[in-house]
């Protein structure tokens, strides 16, 4: 995807001076008391603002946080927390500036955080008069909100379509090319673990990568519904029986590229959903009516380890057990250890599978993580997203 690079203006000095409008992702989780309770957004966020600072611009940035009111100031809805973090890691004071469409006073070489965007009205619908607005307030508008590429909204789209010149901030760049690199042309062999609760929610991803992997590892309850289309016994597990016929073409999609869905041949089960139910290893053709699946068993996790210690590019989305329960979370950690320590390209994504990285400390042995929930399952589904597409019409006009 050709986009301008805020990097690339910044080395060749068409920074300085100048007015840059930064669009971060700042949407960070708090307590009740609003204090930060997880700031990986704001430290990702770090390197573009250093970046303009360094350039000798002139810096605003803004974010969303929550889902306010348009047009309704409520405290906790404030950036104010996130100001204060920033400060912080930049190591130099971070005023908030409230109203701030109208315009902002600052010289090159500061920066200024502007109160959340959604209080804007029209940031939702893309209000092109707010958009235009916003454009005015700079020279060079820098996206970097990877969270938010999916949406068209004022903040996201709109500013990009006006703004002198629009381009993406280092984070958002980081994103577009391990993506890239993991699936338009991945090094061999490519296998994507696609697990979690339902198909549902991940059959356009399915369906996309049956065309590009050699092999596409299902786990969770998504793995429930193929061993349905395999004819293999599920108990009560969490299925989507609907959805059956749609696995199975998957599965023949697959098959008639000459790759594979790989399916468990054993399963961790119990009888009911709670962490403390005793975990029985089976066969997955020996489960019984009144079993629930909670786990891949043990033989398939070091089958699945072999393959993908084996891989070139490994793209993971999705638990492949109930790993929130310590007794079903063998299969998820032992694919996370194969992962972290396979010398395959690997990119990971999606906010329960950055949970379980998170609980199996492998930050560090995974090639990529995505920042991105619904943009990374998105862009896994092949979708451009309108965010990278007004980018690249901005680039080539
Ligand atoms: P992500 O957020 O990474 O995209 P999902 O939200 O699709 O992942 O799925 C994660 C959830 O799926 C976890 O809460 C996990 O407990 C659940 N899950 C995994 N395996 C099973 C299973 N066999 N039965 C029920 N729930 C499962
Ligand atoms: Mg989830």
């Amino acid at each position: 995807m050709n986009v301008l690079r805020f990097s690339d203006l910044c080395d060749e000095g068409r920074a300085r001076g100048r007015r840059v409008f930064i669009r971060a992702d700042l949407n960070v989780p708090q307590d009740e008391a609003g204090n930060i309770t997880e700031d990986t957004r704001i430290r990702a966020s770090v390197p573009c603002i250093q970046l303009a600072l360094a350039g000798g611009a002139a810096v605003r940035v803004t974010s969303h946080l929550g889902r306010p009111t348009e047009g309704v100031f409520r405290p906790e809805a404030s950036l104010a927390p996130v100001a204060k973090r920033l400060s912080e890691l930049l190591g130099r004071p971070v005023p908030l500036k409230q109203d701030w469409v109208a315009g902002v006073d600052i010289q090159p070489g500061e920066v200024v955080l502007l109160e959340n965007c959604r209080l804007n009205k029209g940031e939702k619908k893309n209000d092109p008069v707010l958009a235009r607005k916003m454009a005015a307030l700079c020279d060079i508008f820098v996206h970097d909100a990877f969270g938010t590429a999916h949406r068209a909204e004022a903040s996201t789209y709109g500013i990009a379509q006006y703004a002198k010149i629009a381009c993406a901030g280092p984070l958002l760049a980081a994103e577009i090319d391990a993506i890239t690199k993991a699936l338009a042309n991945p090094r061999r062999p490519l296998v994507a673990i696609v697990a979690g609760s339902k198909v549902s929610t991940k059959l356009t991803i399915l369906q996309a990568l049956a065309a590009k992997v050699d092999q596409m590892v299902v786990g969770g309850g998504i793995a429930n519904t193929f061993l349905l289309a395999a004819g293999m016994p599920i108990g009560k597990s969490l299925a989507e029986p609907g959805l059956v016929g749609q696995a199975r073409s998957v599965i023949e999609a697959m098959k008639a590229r000459g790759a594979e869905v790989p399916i468990p041949t054993d399963v961790v089960v119990a009888k009911t959903f709670a962490a403390d139910a005793p975990a029985t290893v089976k066969a997955a053709a020996d489960v019984a009516p009144d079993d629930l699946i909670l786990d891949i068993g043990p033989q398939t996790a070091r089958k699945l380890a072999r393959q993908l210690k084996a891989a070139g590019t490994i793209v993971w989305n999705g638990p492949v057990g109930v790993f929130e329960f310590d007794a079903f979370a063998h299969g998820t950690e032992t694919i996370a250890r194969a992962i972290a320590e396979s010398d395959a390209f690997s990119i990971a994504g999606g906010g329960d599978t950055l949970a379980a990285i998170a609980k199996y400390g492998i930050e560090k042995d995974v090639g990529y993580i995505s920042t991105g929930g619904g943009a990374f399952l998105e862009m896994l589904e092949g979708k451009t997203l309108p965010a990278l597409e007004i980018l690249a019409q901005r680039a080539s006009g």
